[in-house]
């Protein structure tokens, strides 16, 4: 229902309110401009050209009913549709993650470096993924990020590359273990999330799991009691989102590699090399060097790159996989190879920036704000603050951190808001912690508050 017929509904002259408040005339409904005029405006047709006519169309409409009951100014029709136009042409929204949850799962995990993003963009077109450009002729897809990754884990004799970590581990159970078995420890048997568990996606391959050990401890002898004939491999989980501490046992994975099978480690997190910050979160070099045959790994979590699954190990077992008819259904696009390269090759992640942001320059962004806000009349403070690694990595680690503390409310209006901003409430106020926001984003975050504050 328009504002006219709720006017004629209620027996009012089309020329008052409800209240009898003056509303516009008809003679300023007249100069509201017509619609095919509205989209041939420069601007607007460019947002079509962008965005599709549908998106504009409705803008234009929502914008001419605005100035019909006279809450936009006639001349400002155009511009009014066009602050009604989202940025992009998905429902996707740019966010800026406060919660200091460096890799948040629903805010999509590792935020991209500006290189990836560049690589992401220049492969959108056209790209010689799957072409030599010098012979004409077709070559191995994605060599070049392939080569990449190699070239950082030279403990690996090969990689390859699918669409997340949990179609790393399928692929290893379909081609090695399907109709046999794969000894797990009880202490390992994990859900990743979202009701999603790992023992359940293994045995959906038609492999069999042979539970060894107890919850808290798991030995060497464990496994070698049950490895016979029909065991395809030994399975190493990272615990990568929960922690057992006390009475533990686990063994390494040096203790199992005798026992004449192959080990497979899934080490979750995607560190290609020990991080000095994180002693207790496995990688990929250290694996291979302790004599894993196969370690698998996410790309979006702390390697800081696209959603992707890493398989790196020895030559004849990941070629073998490679060549396995399910690699093709789980073999990634030419985006997130772009972006993966980019992310082995180029500067510093953001990912790898949150982890090793220093405490002191956090507590000054902090003060920083809160103090340019307050000046402003927002009720906000600069507090200390702990943010943690998240997305299934370093679970029990946090790092010192600082945050902006506001009023409750906030928390729902920043979300709500033109860029949204997902902070995290603790003890009734709303915090945003500023670890897991990029320095350069602070001026936005501001605004996203001052527009949150006044409405
Ligand atoms: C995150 C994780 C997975 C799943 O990886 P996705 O990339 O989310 O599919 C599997 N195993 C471990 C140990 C993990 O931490």
């Amino acid at each position: 229902m328009g504002p006219r017929d709720a006017a004629q509904e209620k027996g009012v002259e089309p020329g008052q309110g409800p209240s009898g408040t003056a509303r516009p005339g008809s003679d300023v409904r007249r100069r509201v401009p017509r619609t095919d005029v509205l989209l041939r405006e420069p601007r607007l047709a460019e947002a079509a050209r962008l965005l599709g006519a549908p998106v504009v169309k409705a803008a234009v409409r929502e914008a001419q009913e605005r100035a019909r009951a006279g809450r936009v100014a006639p001349q400002d029709v155009a511009g009014a549709a066009l602050a009604l136009l989202p940025d992009t042409a998905c429902g996707l929204r740019p966010v800026i993650n406060a919660t200091g949850v460096l890799l948040h799962t629903n805010l999509g995990r590792a935020p991209l470096s500006d290189a990836a993003r560049r690589a992401v963009a220049g492969a959108a077109g056209p790209t010689d993924v799957e072409l030599d450009l010098d012979t004409g002729v077709r070559a191995r897809r994605g060599r070049t990020a392939l080569r990449a990754l190699a070239d950082r884990v030279p403990a690996a004799g090969a990689v390859h590359v699918v669409n997340n970590g949990a179609a790393a581990l399928v692929l290893a159970a379909t081609a090695l273990a399907a109709g046999r078995e794969i000894v797990v420890s009880r202490g390992e048997m994990v859900e990743i999330g979202d009701g999603f568990r790992l023992p359940d996606l293994l045995v959906s391959t038609g492999a069999r799991l042979r539970e060894v050990g107890t919850t808290n401890r798991t030995t060497a002898a464990d496994y070698a009691a049950v490895v016979g004939p029909d065991t395809a491999f030994v399975l190493k989980v990272h615990p990568s989102n929960f922690r057992i501490t006390g009475f533990t046992r686990a063994a390494e994975v040096r203790e199992l590699t005798g026992l004449g099978v192959p080990v497979v480690v899934d080490i979750g997190s995607g560190l290609l090399g020990p991080h000095p910050l994180l002693p207790d979160e496995p990688d990929a070099t250290t694996q291979l060097r302790a004599g894993a045959a196969l370690v698998t790994a996410s790309g979006d979590k702390l390697l800081g790159g696209p959603q992707c699954g890493l398989l790196l190990g020895e030559e004849n077992l990941v070629r073998a996989l490679a060549r396995h008819p399910l690699a093709r259904a789980l073999r990634v696009d030419k985006l997130t190879l772009a972006a993966l390269e980019a992310t082995l090759t180029g500067p510093p992640t953001p990912t790898a920036a949150a982890l090793t942001a220093d405490p002191t320059v956090l507590c000054e962004r902090a003060d920083r704000l809160a103090a340019s806000l307050a000046a402003d009349g927002i009720d906000a403070r600069a507090v200390d603050s702990a943010a943690t690694v998240g997305g299934g990595g370093a679970p029990g680690v946090t790092l010192p951190s600082a945050a902006l503390s506001l009023p409750e409310p906030f928390a729902a209006l920043l979300r709500a808001g033109r860029v949204p901003v997902v902070g995290r409430l603790e003890a009734g106020r709303c915090l945003l912690d500023l670890r897991s926001v990029p320095p350069e984003d602070d001026v936005r975050l501001a605004g996203a508050v001052r527009a949150a504050a006044h409405g």
